[in-house]
């Protein structure tokens, strides 16, 4: 699994590169206007080649692994979306599917031919089912409004113009996307967004789609302003969504838009309520916090695992998730120091990141005594949360694998391999059951005559 989501990293890092080219291509059209589509959206032969192109994309989306397999939340989310959808949103070359992509990013992001991901990242990371319905309403608005068509036709002719066709194509390999030009056009635009005058038309056309529908629009806004909380110290400049100076703009006209414009509500908005919204992401949250693990986000997984322990603290799978999260955080702080903040902080975990794996640069924090003061400090932490998990629940089995983890890491073999045991006999079938089983070898050569 790891190893899948590593795929949608390494595009990320393509894609701001390629982001950048976008950029100053949107910038220098001024983009598609807004104001110049009152007729219909016509297809032409560039149209309906990108379309084919993000057909073949949005396959290898799901060949990879990269869409999250668990039918009941897809339909929760699939159902969500379409109740936002009007007759008229019946268009040409959509056909609208509300899935949700395995990423901890907090973000989301539309297809042109109606297929519209939520990543695990921000249904974690929202509160109630209507600020979800919120970041839907906008991703609608850029399909409907043919938002990636518009940009995609005055980008494509400017790379021919400006002969940038050829570094395009040095990208090509990127995440074994085999990427296209189009598909390369479209992972950038989920990473840095629309220019900033479609990007305000899905804001104010989706808020007025909220209005339509159950939801109250005002939680879009705070979907947005809860976008803007960092956990993690940030290295590489923010994603559309929790773009600081872009967020705090649309949160002002979109405040602008409801007090002037919006009808007012009689009823109070649909969805699910904070504790059932929450009890509902519960699972994908604990994916999403494996992802982050993987991912290195440490700080994010820790966080989403004490929000799981807020709304159900006597759930197993729900403890192991935040017990993972604390071995994960080891020798690092759970708020970011002012040190690694600062400007020399982040140069140098910059230069740590580009020049170790995760594994060294762990070691290398657990080497001061800070680090080591820290990890000694999680680790307890970790380890009264398994302890707890395995109490209410002692077939747990995943429980039990963290603690084979979390003693291994501090060196105490025996209960390492008493607990790496103990997590196979509950789950024979364990996925990683020869890895563990190679562990236990390593751990404790001798010990394991019958295994
Ligand atoms: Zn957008």
């Amino acid at each position: 699994m790891p190893g899948v989501f590593h795929h949608a990293l390494i595009n990320r890092h393509a894609c701001l590169r390629v982001a950048q080219a976008l950029l100053l291509c949107l910038c220098l059209t001024g983009a598609a206007s807004a104001q110049a589509r009152v007729e219909p959206f016509r297809f032409g032969e560039v149209d309906l080649e990108f379309l084919d192109q993000i057909k073949q994309l949005d396959k290898k989306f799901e060949d990879q692994g990269l869409v999250y397999r668990e039918p009941e939340l897809n339909a929760y989310v699939d159902r969500l979306g379409r109740s936002l959808l009007k007759p008229e949103d019946q268009l040409e070359n959509v056909t609208w599917r509300f899935r949700v992509f395995r990423d901890p990013a907090v973000n989301a992001f539309a297809l042109p031919n109606g297929s519209i991901y939520v990543f695990t990242g921000l249904l974690a990371r929202m509160e109630t089912e209507a600020q979800v319905a919120g970041v839907l309403a906008h991703e609608i608005i850029h399909v409907r409004n043919r938002h990636s068509y518009l940009s995609y036709r005055s980008y494509r002719k400017k790379m021919l113009t400006i002969n940038l066709l050829s570094i395009a194509g040095a990208y090509s390999g990127m995440g074994g996307f085999g990427a296209s030009l189009a598909a390369q056009f479209m992972l950038a635009i989920s990473v840095v967004g629309y220019s900033r005058e479609l990007e305000k038309e899905a804001d104010l056309d989706g808020a007025q789609l909220m209005t339509a529908s159950p939801y109250d629009p005002k939680a879009m806004i705070i979907a947005f302003e809860s976008m803007q909380q960092k956990y993690e110290v940030d290295l590489d400049g923010e994603p559309f969504y929790g773009d600081h100076p872009k967020t705090k703009d649309r949160i002002a006209y979109l405040n602008e838009w409801l007090s002037k414009s919006a009808p007012r509500r009689e009823t109070p908005s649909a969805g699910l309520s904070k504790e059932d919204y929450q009890k509902n992401v519960a699972g994908v949250t604990r994916h999403d916090i494996e992802l982050a693990i993987d991912a290195g986000l440490y700080r994010t997984a820790t966080t989403l695992g004490k929000r799981l322990i807020e709304s159900q603290p006597e759930l197993a799978a729900n403890l192991t998730a935040l017990a993972d999260a604390y071995t994960a955080l080891g020798p690092r702080s759970l708020e970011p120091t002012a040190e690694e903040k600062s400007g020399q902080g982040k140069r140098e975990a910059r230069k740590r990141r580009s020049k170790l794996t995760l594994q060294e640069e762990e070691r290398t924090l657990a080497a001061t005594a800070a680090g080591q003061e820290r990890q000694k400090i999680n680790f307890a932490e970790a380890e009264k949360l398994y302890r707890r998990a395995t109490e209410l629940e002692p077939n747990y089995a995943l429980a039990w694998r963290g603690l084979g983890e979390l003693f291994e890491k501090q060196k105490q073999s025996q209960p390492s391999v008493e607990a790496y045991r103990k997590y196979l006999e509950l789950q024979p079938a364990a996925m990683d059951r020869l890895m563990i089983m190679r562990r236990i070898k390593t751990l404790e050569p001798q010990a394991a005559p019958n295994r």
